[in-house]
């Protein structure tokens, strides 16, 4: 299916503002994505009719409220062919639910024992094993990358010791755009009687994305990088696992029987879900779900794909400018330096031009180091994303480069 992108920009009024008297091309999709209008109305429906905190009341806002969240719960789980929604559990996105797993999973582990991580992580698939990994004297393991910054296989498959308990890799690279074998991945991992922990942020807008196919133990996103609201995140667990795992926090929603003596946890997936969730959040993701659900993520992919065939080759031609990522396998996301020029001068310039790229390490520092750089400029893409803008962007760079020298 080809998709209608001057329909669907139509619902995104962000993208009409004019930055610096220049029509805004957003190509920082990476980072966040913008919002379409259902989402928003989701939103404004929330807090002017169905406002009351959920679970917990017999009256009919805080039923309806409740309704609402329960409902994305099983968008959720059949958006990412989960078994049961159960196993969804709300966080405040990617990097709570990695918290969560990093520091219950790991109270399971002794010391000694050994995590894989890779070499392009995000530092929210970095620090909270670090964390725990120095409260529980554990090891951490990363697996490298080739010249076309693909993950290392063979050496992957080395990493392995009888101590190895969790691998820990990202779906697709926010940095790099390439596209991890996370199945074989995974596979391996449990050819070891290690469980995998997948970090789907950067790729459950953009490619098909099915748990039990790929048989992951953990599969975590966030709803902003999806065209949902800010503040909203997903752990997918397997049940038997969540089951082993104590709770991250302590609270109201996660008991089942409070008392000074004992407190008896309530089941999956409150355990994990201390506190008032975002439910007002929670509710309209359910609208970023049928957003992408209507356009078809394989039309989505497609788009971003040929938006990407389209813009590297030109781009390449510019003097001087180097793309970092050229894995065959890769999404539409491109980091690139100009010579010499630092990435921020790039940046600067780009959005005087009305494009909003971003630059830096993109917390990836350790990937940075690999590279021995100290960050690039990124341009990301989305759906509503269009030929024109990679024409734009082209141009726009080459003026900066030239400006750059
Ligand atoms: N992992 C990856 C691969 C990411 O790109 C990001 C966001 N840049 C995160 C994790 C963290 O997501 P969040 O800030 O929404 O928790």
């Amino acid at each position: 299916m080809v998709l209608d992108i001057q329909s669907i920009r139509e619902q995104f009024p962000i993208l009409d503002r004019k930055v610096f008297g220049k029509p805004l091309i957003y190509l920082d999709n990476t980072a966040t994505t913008q919002t379409p209008r259902p989402v928003v109305d989701a939103i404004t429906d929330m807090y002017f009719n169905h406002k009351a905190n959920v679970h917990r009341g017999v009256h009919t806002l805080s039923q309806e409220a409740t309704a609402l969240l329960e409902e994305t719960r099983e968008a959720v789980a059949q958006f990412i062919g989960a078994d049961r929604k159960e196993d969804i559990i709300f966080t405040r996105g990617t990097t709570e639910s990695i918290n969560l797993v990093a520091a219950s999973y790991g109270q399971l582990l002794e010391e000694g024992d050994e995590i894989i991580l890779s070499a392009m992580e995000h530092h929210s698939n970095i620090v909270p094993w670090q964390l725990i990994a120095v409260r529980k004297g554990l090891k951490i393991n990363v697996i490298p990358m080739n010249d076309r910054c693909e993950l290392d296989m063979d050496a992957y498959r080395k990493l392995f010791t009888p101590k190895t308990k969790i691998v820990a890799v990202t779906h697709v690279s926010n940095v790099l755009g390439t596209i991890n074998p996370v199945k074989e991945i995974i596979a391996e991992a449990h050819r070891h009687g290690a469980v995998a922990l997948i970090d789907g942020a950067q790729a459950i807008a953009h490619m098909p994305v099915n748990v039990r196919e790929i048989d992951a133990d953990f599969y975590v996103f966030s709803s902003h990088k999806m065209y949902g609201p800010t503040g909203v995140g997903v752990l997918y667990g397997k049940e038997a696992i969540l089951e082993k795992m104590p709770p991250y926090q302590g609270g109201g929603e996660m008991i089942k029987k409070v008392s000074f003596q004992k407190t008896v946890f309530a089941g999956l997936p409150f355990k994990f879900e201390a506190g008032t969730p975002d439910f007002v959040g929670i509710a309209a993701f359910a609208k970023a779900i049928a957003f992408i659900k209507e356009a078809g993520i394989e039309a989505i992919g497609a788009h971003e794909e040929a938006l990407l065939n389209y813009v590297t080759p030109k781009l390449l031609e510019i003097p001087g400018l180097k793309i970092y990522g050229n894995a065959p396998h890769k999404s539409a996301v491109i980091s690139f330096l100009i010579g010499e020029s630092h990435p921020y001068d790039t940046g600067m310039l780009l959005d005087k031009l009305g494009i909003a790229v971003r630059t830096g390490h993109h917390c990836a520092q350790p990937l940075m180091d690999i590279l021995g750089i100290t960050g690039t400029v990124r341009a990301s893409f989305a759906i509503y994303n269009t030929v024109g803008e990679c024409d734009a962007l082209v141009a726009a760079t080459r003026r900066v480069a030239s400006m750059l020298g």
